[in-house]
């Protein structure tokens, strides 16, 4: 079983951030990714500074490359179970692997809950959009809970559908 200062859990921009410090501070580091970042349907990601256009997963990999330049481990695969032994823990994967570290980071993100709209999912990230700044100059409706779906609503898109609030 192998034995690290700190196993993350999950490779986003968050897990992939930390290891980056932790390896460049000479910690033995595995990030663990089961490779389904929040943003995997949008084509290209925005408000990144230096990075305003790329596509996500272009981001991921160049990040993949700092954290194993200065030593850190990546493997793909999930983490079923964590249980305490000793002084740290002991990740489970689906595989069956086992990873011993003395620390656990859990950056395993979000998971987006849409609502059961026809035809939604299919257009999450492309016609659908998580924000409003793009959409200036053509009918939209938010779709949201009252308080998030009302501020699109002000800022000039048509119609607000949130827990029955219509703006
Ligand atoms: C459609 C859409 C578009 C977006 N566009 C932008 C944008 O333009 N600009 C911007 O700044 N932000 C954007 N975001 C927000 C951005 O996606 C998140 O802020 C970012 O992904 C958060 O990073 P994270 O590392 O916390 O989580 P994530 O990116 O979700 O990464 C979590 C990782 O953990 C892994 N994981 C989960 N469970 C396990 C497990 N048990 N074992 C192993 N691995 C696991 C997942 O597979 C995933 O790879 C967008 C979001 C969405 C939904």
């Amino acid at each position: 079983m192998n034995q690290y200062d700190v196993v993350v859990i999950g490779g986003g921009a968050a897990g992939l951030s930390a290891a980056l410090v932790l390896s460049r501070a000479r910690r033995k580091v595995l990030v663990v990714d089961a490779g389904s970042p929040r943003n995997a349907p949008a084509a290209h990601m925005h408000g990144y500074l230096s990075r305003d256009g790329m596509p996500p997963a272009e981001l991921l990999a160049a990040g993949r490359r700092e954290v194993t330049s200065y030593g850190g481990d990546i493997l793909d695969g999930t983490v079923t179970n964590l249980v305490a032994a000793g002084d740290g823990f002991t990740a489970l994967l689906a595989g069956g692997q086992r990873i011993s570290a003395r620390r656990v980071l859990v950056t395993t993100g979000l998971r987006d809950e849409l609502p059961d709209i026809p035809g939604l999912r299919d257009q999450w990230a492309r016609d659908v959009l998580c924000t409003a700044r793009t959409v200036t100059a053509t009918r939209s409706a938010t779709v949201g809970s009252a308080s998030s779906a009302a501020l699109p609503a002000r800022s000039g898109t048509r119609r607000s559908c949130g827990n029955g609030q219509t703006t």
